[in-house]
């Protein structure tokens, strides 16, 4: 797959020409650094957060789900240490009064001049200070710094704060999982590269509670779990790897982490975390409420913290990498150039489109009632209009991975025409075995 230069302007323009992902307020402006999805991003989205959850929570019987409230209790992200320790270091250029992240400048442009490093448009820059990336709010309607809440940066606190909980209602015990997905944010110094880095995004993490001694097995099967996760779906091994951090890399109540890394137009960069958190978190809430939570193992009478491997990711960037690793622009044999969008069926927003050839002769009817029938297992497009050969050219820019075409043979022997995206062969099958065929396809 050859990946022209600008892919990531083209994308940036499809997305909003085809409605996946649209600027926040954009008729205001904009807000720059939060972003809306559109009719088709929405069903893109919730695909890879069903992907993510079928794989992690439904089909395993260790993992249980929560849904865990945005705001909580100011206390918990002191005891977490967000919001003594939750910062980047800032640096203002006294000149165009750009802001920088001191600790990736390299990586940055000046604004005024963009060819130009950060200070190089001739300004000064201070001294790098800290700055906390947690949103404030107040909570009821007095505004004092008694009523401060913050909106999480990571929902993975409000499985901590849930643990006895979960453990004294759902039968669980050590090695289990409690998974969430979620709102979190950020007031980034610096947002970047479209929806890779923003102030408001999604989050899907698990915590995964072992015995001490286990965690570091655990924590190999999830690093290699997840990483696999990814090409599953389809996502191009050459352009995956897996980093371990090196000691002084990671956090202080971290024994060992690794990146997924997938290579983006703008360079390699972090998609999840996989980290062993160990029983820093657990404990610290204990400490500061005076509650137990110790697991009690009625089998061998051990009372203990369990240790915690977190595996943690984006939503929006998974979303972002499963576009950038689709896109193509594809030489076909007469000259012409066809955008394509090689999704995982299961994450392609339209699973099917429905083509009746032409607007007449009983065509359309049989069409409606084939869309009737699929449409109450997956999302499909009914399109009549135009060159059939236009219509496909259209679902292919937006990832839909088949396409049926009804025709006038369809009356006499109820066969139909499948359409491939990938190989754009075609195929006829019978017009009652098409719910099966694309059952079949869509299976993650
Ligand atoms: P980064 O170094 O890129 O800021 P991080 O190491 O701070 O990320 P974590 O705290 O480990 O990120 O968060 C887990 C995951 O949440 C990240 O791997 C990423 O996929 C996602 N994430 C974090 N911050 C953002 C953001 N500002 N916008 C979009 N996704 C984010």
């Amino acid at each position: 797959m050859s990946k022209p230069a600008d892919t990531m302007e083209k994308l940036v323009s499809l997305c909003k020409r085809r409605g996946f992902i649209f600027p926040s307020s954009e008729i205001y402006g904009g807000l720059k650094s939060c972003w809306d999805y559109g009719p088709l991003g929405v069903e893109l989205k919730r695909n890879v957060k069903e992907a993510w959850w079928s794989r992690m929570v439904r089909r395993r019987r260790d993992v249980v789900g929560l849904d865990a409230s945005i705001l909580m209790h100011p206390k918990v992200w002191e005891t977490s240490g967000h919001v003594s320790g939750f910062n980047d270091p800032l640096i203002d250029c006294k000149k165009c009064k750009a802001r920088f992240r001191a600790d990736t400048l390299d990586q940055q442009v000046c604004p005024e001049k963009p060819s130009k490093r950060p200070g190089e448009c001739g300004g000064e820059l201070t001294e790098p200070r800290q700055f906390n990336l947690m949103f404030k709010t107040n909570m009821g309607p007095v505004e004092s710094s008694e009523s401060v809440v913050y909106l999480r940066p990571e929902t993975a606190q409000g499985i901590f704060v849930n643990f006895k909980n979960v453990v004294d209602t759902s039968r669980v015990r050590p090695p289990f999982g409690i998974a969430q997905q979620g709102k979190s944010f950020r007031n980034e110094i610096v947002t970047e590269n479209f929806i890779f880095r923003s102030r408001e995004f999604e989050q899907m993490e698990m915590e995964f509670f072992v015995p001490p001694a286990e965690a570091p097995e655990w924590y190999r099967y999830w690093r290699d779990a997840r990483y696999k996760w990814f090409t599953d779906l389809g996502v191009t091994p050459a352009k995956l790897r897996l980093r371990e951090h090196d000691k002084d890399e990671l956090a202080h109540y971290s024994a060992a982490c690794a990146d997924v890394e997938y290579e983006f137009p703008f360079g390699w960069k972090e998609l999840e975390g996989i980290a062993n958190r160990t029983d820093f978190d657990l404990q610290r809430h204990a400490e500061a409420t005076g509650r137990d939570l110790m697991f009690f193992d009625d089998q061998t009478k051990e009372r203990y913290f369990p240790y915690v491997v977190e595996p943690a990711l984006g939503v929006d960037r998974a979303v972002l990498t499963f576009l950038v690793d689709g896109y193509d622009e594809e030489k076909l044999e007469d000259g012409d150039v066809r955008t394509v969008l090689h999704l995982h069926p299961a994450l392609a927003p339209i699973k099917c489109g429905i083509f009746p050839l032409v607007k007449k002769e009983g065509l359309p009817e049989i069409a409606e009632k084939l869309e009737d029938e699929l449409k109450r297992h997956f999302s499909v497009f009914f399109d009549q209009s135009g060159a059939i050969g236009r219509r496909y050219r259209r679902q292919d820019e937006i990832g839909t991975p088949y396409g049926v075409t009804i025709d006038f043979d369809t009356k006499t022997d109820q066969t139909v025409t499948i359409r491939e995206r990938d190989s754009m062969s075609q195929t006829r099958i019978g017009i009652d075995k098409v719910l099966d065929f694309l059952r079949d396809k869509l299976d993650f």
